[in-house]
């Protein structure tokens, strides 16, 4: 193992014992956990010899600037959020590369082509608030501001998080503006089977699914669960339980191109004697295919007024957020399958099941991303793995990138 793969390590099995839980790894956005592993990356960032600044929403971005001052942003990054018992891989491994990189652009800056950015990007992962890549976001100048009222389970919003220390107004100031970016790279555990069963360490990306993320409200009456007669409740949690299984069902005649969860679901008042009376919880549906996906959306709304009327409740239906499908860029993703040839692995381009913060990126620059092998295809799980040797080709793999980049991007300078 070379000296970069063993620093990286010790800083990721360094990150993963940071988090709010004893138990398990769990590193919501804008909790003390979180404010830890962000110091941690900043003193890294600085000590690879970046500028480093945190903006409002708590985005790390760290900067090795070119000396050609017509030199555009070349940004790499991903998240160090995660979602309540993570594995330690998925996010971290992204920004460690990232530093892995800096330290190695470090030594021939004088060649550098472009501002190299490397950026831990605060909240990808949405655990908190249902609402993924507000870091992402506010880098690519489109955050939502109707997102500032969302609230989190203890009635805490993002406005009131941003302006303890910062200010929502500023919010836009944190952008590289459109016409300064060059691109995107983030690496990435693939989260799914295929390099595992193809004996690979890494792989391209050819884009990334959409995705809806919901929330679903169900409200009915509350009553005594001994006294109550069956006939005559109005449980909505059997609302929401009937609506659960319409979607599975849905998502498994469609398995070919749609996966749909309800993860997260909220009972009131959540007690063992009360019907419950109201019922929150989660959609999470995703496909390559957008005009497909708005379809299957619109099929399950359907659904759930019918069961919603059928059994006299009420039914909320709120859309949090639309992700269309993203492509990766054709001519930067040549310059990564060189990159990958280079060390004799077969190019292979797989698509992304998985959302990432390069959704958010794509609207402004063309983006780039790698896989890199996880045991089983394993993710957002204590289980997540991913072998030294294949996070040292994942390292090699992107500094062979950065070479490409800057042979293509200095021979126009
Ligand atoms: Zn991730």
């Amino acid at each position: 193992m070379n000296q970069a793969t063993q620093r990286l390590l010790d800083r990721l099995n360094q990150l993963g014992t940071i988090s709010n839980s004893p138990d398990c790894l769990s590193r919501y956005y804008a909790t003390p956990a979180f404010e830890k592993a962000g110091d941690l990356l900043n003193e890294w960032m600085t000590e690879a010899g970046l500028i480093v600044t945190k903006d409002c929403v708590g985005n790390i971005r760290g900067i090795l600037h070119s000396q050609n001052s017509d030199a555009k942003h070349f940004v790499v990054g991903s998240h160090y959020d995660s979602v309540h018992n993570a594995g330690k891989y998925d996010g971290p491994l992204g920004i460690l590369v990232g530093i892995e990189l800096a330290i190695y652009a470090k030594e021939k800056a004088n060649a550098l082509p472009f501002h190299l950015n490397i950026v831990a990007f605060a909240d990808e992962e949405g655990a908190r608030f249902n609402t993924s890549y507000l870091g992402s976001s506010v880098l690519a100048g489109n955050f939502n501001l109707e997102w500032l009222d969302r609230k989190d389970d203890d009635g805490i919003s993002i406005k009131e998080l941003i302006e303890k220390e910062g200010n929502v107004a500023s919010i836009p100031n944190y952008a590289i503006p459109a016409d300064e970016w060059l691109g995107y790279y983030e690496v990435h555990i693939e989260q799914g089977p295929v390099l595992e069963d193809k004996n690979q360490s890494v792989c391209s990306v050819k884009g990334i699914a959409g995705q809806d993320r919901l929330t679903i409200s169900w409200e009915g009456m509350a009553g005594h669960a001994g006294t109550s007669p069956m006939d005559l409740r109005k449980d909505a949690y059997c609302g929401a339980a009937e609506f659960a299984l319409k979607v599975e069902e849905v998502g498994l005649k469609h398995k070919e191109k749609l996966v749909a969860t309800v993860g997260k679901l909220n009972l009131f008042p959540n007690t063992s004697n009360v019907i419950p009376a109201k019922v929150t919880h989660s959609l999470d549906i995703r496909s390559a295919d957008k005009q497909f996906l708005n379809q299957m959306v619109d099929d399950l709304n359907k659904m759930a007024t019918e069961i919603a009327e059928r059994r006299a409740l009420k039914i909320n239906w709120d859309l949090v957020q639309s992700n269309p499908p993203v492509a990766c860029d054709i001519r930067l993703t040549q310059a990564l399958t060189n990159a990958i040839s280079s060390i004799g692995i077969e190019p292979t381009n797989l698509l992304s099941g998985a959302g990432h913060d390069g959704v958010m990126i794509a609207e402004v620059a063309p983006i780039t991303m790698l896989f890199v092998r996880s045991r089983a295809g394993i993710s957002h799980n204590p289980l997540e793995y991913t072998s030294p040797e294949d996070i040292q080709d994942a390292i090699q793999v992107s500094i062979n990138y950065l070479e490409n980049l800057t042979l293509a991007f200095g021979d126009k300078e």
